[in-house]
Parts: structure tokens; sequence; C-alpha cells
């Protein structure tokens, strides 16, 4: 990474800490998550692979304020769609000294039920929420096979929250913050978001679902819930632009997120630090992928 030489009068950019906390898991297989019609190749609905999937709030901390990305679900949610609830995303947030009750701005990447169904425990919070997302979960195509990634009640909530003046519309690209910006991405779902943000090792971006999996994007390969491949795989491109490294972007759902980074000190395999380098051997035996070993560090 290249550093900037500044001139008189400018400041360097805020380098933030940024984490990635795991709250949830599940079982699944290989033929859960790939699409037939993937653009790279096309998944095998019969392939029973064990392929776990994880669920992760992102926490991105700096001097002056502390933005949380995505809220997460509750058990309710992880009852009703058997997803194994390991603690609260803000029990998660609490174990880094995060007040979930505090945060004043939460991003939401995009409104399915496992990035939006936390949002209770965000009380003083504003959403930051693409013009597109609303229209989109709120629209026509709720109609389809699309609505089921995402809860009613859910969209209900963020409609109200609209109402009370506590969602923050953004189209397109936009600075939150210096060091800190979304770009929209759609794809996966229509108004889904990627978050940029500035740390010691340069430019991150959480992608959230633009790439459940490392292999999505590496292998151009498409989830099986994707309302748009051709922004599916312009997404990809862009969350490669967006980092200053071709690997610096952090997939939304990939267990291996927290083998790739530094855990915090008593919370190895709960929370990953995504503002350090990563790991220099985070390859341990992986059953999930066995054709990339080695391949991507
Ligand atoms: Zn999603």
């Amino acid at each position: 990474m290249t550093r900037t030489v500044l001139g008189v009068g400018e400041r360097a950019l805020p380098e933030y800490a940024v984490y990635a906390l795991k709250f949830a898991t599940r079982d699944a297989r290989r033929g859960d998550h790939f699409h037939p019609d993937s653009p790279g190749a096309p998944g095998d609905p019969h392939d029973d692979t064990p392929m776990p999937m994880d669920y992760f709030v992102w926490a991105v901390v700096g001097d002056d304020a502390t933005w949380v990305v995505d809220t997460g679900f509750l058990a309710d949610e992880a009852a009703a769609r058997r997803r194994t609830l390991l603690r609260t995303p803000a029990e998660a947030l609490a174990s880094i000294g995060i007040d979930a009750a505090t945060v004043g701005d939460v991003i939401i990447t995009h409104l399915h039920y496992d990035h939006i169904g936390g949002a209770v425990q965000f009380p003083s919070a504003r959403f930051h929420v693409q013009d597109r997302e609303i229209a989109f979960a709120t629209g026509r195509h709720m109609l389809t096979d699309q609505r089921h990634g995402f809860t009613g009640r859910h969209i209900a909530d963020v409609v109200l929250a609209v109402h009370a003046g506590r969602v923050v519309f953004h189209d397109g690209d936009a600075e939150l913050a210096p060091g800190l910006s979304v770009h929209h991405v759609g794809g996966h779902t229509d108004g889904l978001q990627v978050v940029r943000v500035h740390t010691r090792r340069g430019w991150i971006v959480i992608a959230s679902d633009a790439a459940h999996y490392y292999e999505m994007l590496e292998r151009q390969r498409a989830f099986h819930l994707t309302f748009d491949f051709p922004a599916l795989v312009a997404g990809y491109e862009r969350v490669v632009a967006l980092a200053d490294a071709p690997d610096a972007y952090v997939p939304g759902h990939d267990p291996a997120v927290l083998d790739r980074y530094p855990a915090v000190a008593g919370l190895e395999g709960r929370v990953a630090r995504l503002d350090l380098p990563p790991e220099p051997d985070h390859t341990r035996p992986d059953t999930h992928h066995p054709d990339r070993q080695r391949s991507t560090a």
C-alpha cells in the first residue's frame, strides 16, 4: 500500500479498529449454498459435503465514535429458522466493551433477517440503509421467492423507524466519516451495500453478503439466493477495487474469517481483529474447501 504525503493543513485519515463478532452458526452442506445457475461454476444441489455457515456483526471503532455494521438476529428467529444462536449480538459486542444500547449509528448492509433482525438491541441508533434496499424489501419482489431472506415484521419495524426519524437513506456511495464509507453493489439483494474502512493496513472492505464465502468471490460463484447475477459479479469486482489488497475484504458468513485474522485475547473463535494483518498461516486443515488449501494466503 502507498501512503500519501500530507500537505500543510491536511490531516491523516483515521485508522479504525475493526472487529468481526460471531454470534450464531448452522450446519449446512455445499449443496445448500451454490446457485445452480452460478456464473462461475454451477452449484450441485446434491453435494452433501459439509460447509457450515457462521453469522457475524462487525464493529468499527474510532477515537471519537463506534459504528456497528448490521444487527444480527435474536432467539425467536433462530428458533424459527433452526439456527444456533451462540450469544446475542449485543452480548458479543459487550465482550469487547461496546454497549449496544448507546451505539449511535448502525450501518445495515441489507435487510435480510440475519442482518436487521436484532435492531431492537440498538434503541439509540440511527440505521444507515440504501434507498433501493427499502424499496426492494417493501415492493413487488416480495411477492416472489426473494422474500424468503426477509422477515416481514423486521421490515415493518424499519418502516416505523423511518417514521421515527431513525433511518438515514443513502443512494449509491456515501462517506459517513473520514475513513468510513458505504457503497451500493446490489446483486444478492437489490440494495445491498458494502462498507469501506481505513485501517492501519490500509483500506479494507466489509463485504457482508456481497460475498458470503471467500470461494464465492474467488471463483465467481453465486449464493443460492441471488437477485441480480450481473450485479453480483460486478459487485465482486467493486469489492476488490475498493480494497487496498486483493484479499482485504471480509465475506459475510465464512467461518474462515476467524481462522485468518488474529483473535482478541480470550475471545478465540468468537471475535477477530480485521484491521490487523491476516495470520501468516491461517490454513489449518480445511475440510470445506479441499481444492483451495494454501492457495489463497
Ligand atoms: Zn443476505
